[in-house]
């Protein structure tokens, strides 16, 4: 099915169809160099997560401002990066099934591949896949340093699984995967650094029970946009993998920011028209639940004093009154709950510079992750 373009490269930004995503280039390009000159300056590698925006023309833009390579989280993002020429790719997952395992071992004789393991058992189903084949793949021991959602328990396990990776033919014990994931939306700066501190003493421990062993640990990844300079500052991680720093979300807006700490502006905003004021004390629009995603909360209106009352498929009904007017056809801008789902409902985001239409790029990433 050829999906209906939003926009035509010239227009300008009030003719863009809707809805639409919408990224300001400025913005875009200046969140890039605001991560890669903080990275650069603490001297630790950059590895953005591409899960964020699923597009092979941005990945290729944060190759261009310094980053070593991207992490996906599922194969079939990384099977798209790679063939778009992403070189060094890190699927910071674990992956179980032999016919995903075949995939990634295809993958791998076309870049450079990483992924996560965090029970012993995934690597015997590596070994299987890879058997006979000519490809190296790097391995990761992920770690559960709080977020409790995939990985080891830092103890001797993780020593016994590096051994058995070391010794398997077509893989390479790569390091250590240590993700906070819930602590990017902790609220306070205190609380994200304080989770970030025991998230560090977990991976110190681990470390120490590698070294205890003489096996070497040659990296060590992880953080997000919510936590990045913690895990800087800590010295104990030596890659960070920040994905919605490019755009931002309502839900990342909501974290108090760190005094002096990098700043990072909305650079994508969905675009929506008001196609009803029948209803008095509303107007509606015409983007609901399939161009907005909800998982975060509702969206926010952008630099306007309006509230979302409530969503339905395809409407979003908000407020409107005589103090704060809406009328029939404008424009409403839309700052997405959760950056991520949200990008995963369209095809194309529409590129614009001093509000003309600069390029149309495909999400090509896009899925339920197969
Ligand atoms: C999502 C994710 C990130 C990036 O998190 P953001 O909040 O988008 O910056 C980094 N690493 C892993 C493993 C992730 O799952």
């Amino acid at each position: 099915m050829a999906s209906q373009l939003p926009a035509e490269i010239g227009m300008s930004i009030d003719e863009i169809e809707t809805p639409a995503l919408v990224v300001d280039a400025d913005s875009l390009e200046r969140n890039m160099r605001t991560l890669a000159a903080y990275a650069k300056a603490a001297g630790t590698r950059l590895r953005p997560h591409a899960k964020a925006h699923k597009c092979p023309e941005i990945a290729k833009l944060q190759l261009a401002h310094g980053a070593v390579g991207i992490c996906c989280q599922k194969v079939s993002e990384a099977e798209v990066f790679a063939t778009a020429g992403i070189n060094d790719i890190l699927i910071t997952n674990e992956i179980v099934d032999q016919r995903k395992l075949r995939r990634v071992t295809e993958l791998a004789q076309l870049a450079r591949i990483s992924l996560c393991v965090d029970d012993p058992w995934q690597v015997y189903a590596l070994r299987e896949a890879t058997d006979g084949k000519n490809v190296e793949i790097g391995v990761l021991i992920e770690i559960d340093v709080g977020h409790h959602r995939c990985g080891m328990q830092p103890g001797p396990l993780v020593a016994k699984t590096a051994d058995l990776i070391s010794q398997s033919s077509n893989l390479r014990f790569s390091g250590l995967q240590a993700y906070h994931g819930s602590a990017q939306h902790f609220r306070s700066v205190e609380e994200r650094k304080r989770a970030i501190e025991e998230a560090t003493s977990l991976v110190h421990a681990t470390k120490a029970i590698l070294a205890a062993q003489n096996i070497r640990c040659p990296l060590v990844t992880g953080a997000g946009t919510g936590s990045f300079p913690f895990e800087i500052a800590s010295a104990a991680y030596d890659e960070i993998q920040p994905g919605s720093y490019v755009f931002m979300d309502a839900d990342y807006a909501r974290n108090e920011p760190l005094a002096n700490g990098p700043s990072f502006l909305q650079s994508l905003l969905v675009h929506a028209t008001v196609m009803s004021v029948g209803v008095g004390g509303q107007a509606v629009l015409d983007a609901g639940y399939k161009a907005l995603s909800v998982d975060s909360g509702y969206p926010v209106l952008w630099q306007r004093d309006l509230s979302v009352l409530g969503m339905s498929d395809e409407h979003t009904r908000i407020s409107r009154s005589e103090s704060a007017p809406v009328q029939l056809g404008e424009r409403v801008y839309l700052i997405p709950g959760h950056i991520d789902p949200n990008v995963n409902l369209h095809d194309w985001y529409v590129v614009v510079r001093n509000r003309v239409v600069e390029a149309l790029w495909p999400i090509a990433a896009k899925g339920p992750g197969l």
